[in-house]
């Protein structure tokens, strides 16, 4: 065992592996991969998933040092070819000279490029990230056990690869299209109820909106891309983001939940006064790069986030709001029916037990998710789009045994009644027999793996048992 112990951004998952390698080309990880044949492969991104995905015991390579990209003109597009290890932040800092960018973002910029796809990260009024992926190379073993670099550019293998929480082999580099770089126009806004907010959905179709704990209104962040020319006071509102945002607001929530740990100052704080340090109807227009994206990372927290199909939305954020309610210690909070379920599921003790035992503190984030093209990926195969709800929760590592048991419940019951998706990279509680249920394109992707990698070896115990079923 290597002396080396890797934890992820939310310092919920630990691990030892048994050795560590670092390869600096394709090469390298090819003499690598064939010193390691037959064991057990788990390659690291950045470790900012919070579910087991990047967990290795045995082999971990870490592909930080692969992080080339290159760009070829055709026919007046823009191929892009990155390696795996290649961050999203440096990505964007190669195609903004050129006029281009990614064609679709999550909040921050951190990840690498193979682990944003392979979790099927994503942001708000389009696809995930993986449905642009046209091209994925991966280095695998052929039949007679020698590694190998394998193109995959279409069919079930593509639709496979573009989220394959690394089951597929070691991604070494993905291919997409670039798209020009544009310019998005933002403003808040806030709402009393959630028609209203959708109703703006076809004006403002990148927008996101927040529930706020406690006040239990509406913030939304209107979001459309447009031509105008990035506004004269664009940078003094970088900096009122940054400042008033990215840092004010969440060493707020940082102090309340993790200093003071008072259910009381939290409903205080954001029934009262997180509202207020919103600015609304300030209508800036600025870069996508600059404006699609926060520091999100800036403080350590931990994250569930639930994918509904729109026409479940409005149960489910009633059922999210008894929930939280009911958490935070009003045992009335819960409707018959909720309790119905929740006994039907055997989680009334869990609830019980964790009634008053939690006090929510953070803006319920809610994006829009296109339908991916994909077999895996948290908005694979919907006719209709999906919405992310996100729980963020502050607590320190310790104390978030409550928050784990709102999450359990949250996604074993969302999971039932509605069909809703724990994302793949977040605190995912799913079982086997949910992925079974939850989606329907899972024995392909299975076949599809098994085809590639007849071993197994590319899959660790968890996606091991609930994405394939067995147990160990
Ligand atoms: C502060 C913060 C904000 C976030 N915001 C968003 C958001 O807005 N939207 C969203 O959807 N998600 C978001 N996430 C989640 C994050 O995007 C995903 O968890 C993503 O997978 C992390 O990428 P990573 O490079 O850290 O990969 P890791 O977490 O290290 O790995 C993720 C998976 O990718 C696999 N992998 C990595 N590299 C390779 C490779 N070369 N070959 C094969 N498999 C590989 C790993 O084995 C693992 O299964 C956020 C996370 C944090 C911490």
């Amino acid at each position: 065992m290597t002396s080396e112990t890797f934890s992820n951004f939310g310092g919920n998952q630990w691990f030892q592996p048994n050795v560590v390698y670092r390869p600096r080309d394709e090469a390298e990880l090819l003499e690598i991969m064939g010193r390691s044949r037959g064991r057990a492969i788990r390659v690291v991104g950045r470790l900012h998933s919070w579910s087991e995905a990047a967990v290795g015991n045995d082999v971990v390579i870490d592909l930080r040092g692969l992080c080339d990209v290159s760009l070829e003109q055709h026919e007046g597009r823009v191929w892009v070819t990155a390696s795996c290890g290649c961050q999203i932040k440096t990505l964007q800092a190669v195609l903004g000279p050129a006029g281009l960018t990614v064609p679709s973002l999550g909040l921050i910029n951190e990840q690498s490029i193979a682990g944003a796809i392979s979790t099927g990260t994503h942001g708000s009024g389009r696809p995930s990230m993986s449905n642009f992926i046209d091209e994925v190379r991966v280095a695998v073993y052929d039949a007679s056990g020698v590694p190998v670099i394998r193109t995959i550019g279409g069919g079930d293998e593509l639709r496979a690869a573009r989220c394959s929480l690394g089951a597929m082999g070691v991604i070494v580099s993905v291919g997409f299209w670039a798209r020009a770089a544009y310019r998005v126009e933002e403003h808040f806004r806030q709402y009393e109820n959630l028609d209203r907010v959708l109703a703006k959905e076809e004006e403002y179709p990148l927008q996101q909106f927040f529930l706020m704990p406690w006040w239990w209104k509406y913030i939304a962040q209107h979001r459309r891309e447009t031509a105008e020319p990035r506004s004269w006071w664009a940078s003094l509102y970088r900096l009122y983001v940054f400042l008033q945002l990215d840092v004010g607001l969440h060493l707020l929530v940082w102090f309340v939940a993790r200093l003071l740990r008072s259910a009381t100052v939290a409903r205080f704080a954001y029934k009262y006064v997180t509202p207020c340090m919103v600015i609304k109807n300030w209508r800036v227009v600025d870069d996508a790069d600059q404006q699609l994206v926060m520091e999100h990372e800036l403080f350590q927290h931990i994250e569930c986030e639930m994918f509904v199909v729109r026409s479940r939305l409005r149960e489910s954020l009633e059922i999210v709001v008894q929930l939280l309610k009911h958490f935070d210690g009003e045992r009335e909070a819960l409707a018959d029916s909720t309790r119905d379920a929740l006994r039907r599921l055997n989680l009334m003790e869990d609830v019980e037990a964790n009634c008053g035992m939690y006090t929510h503190h953070y803006p319920i984030c809610v994006r829009r998710v296109l339908p991916d093209d994909t077999l895996i990926s948290m908005a694979a195969g919907n006719a209709e789009a999906c919405y992310a709800i996100s729980f963020i929760s502050y607590e320190r590592r310790g104390d978030r045994a409550a928050f784990m048991a709102f999450s359990r419940v949250v996604c074993r019951l969302l999971g039932d009644l509605f069909g809703a998706r724990p994302h793949w990279g977040k605190v995912c509680p799913l079982t086997a027999d949910e992925v079974e249920r939850l989606y329907p394109a899972v024995q392909t992707f299975r076949d599809t793996c098994g085809e590639i990698d007849r071993a197994g070896v590319f899959r660790n115990e968890w996606i091991e048992r609930v994405v394939f079923g067995k147990s160990s």
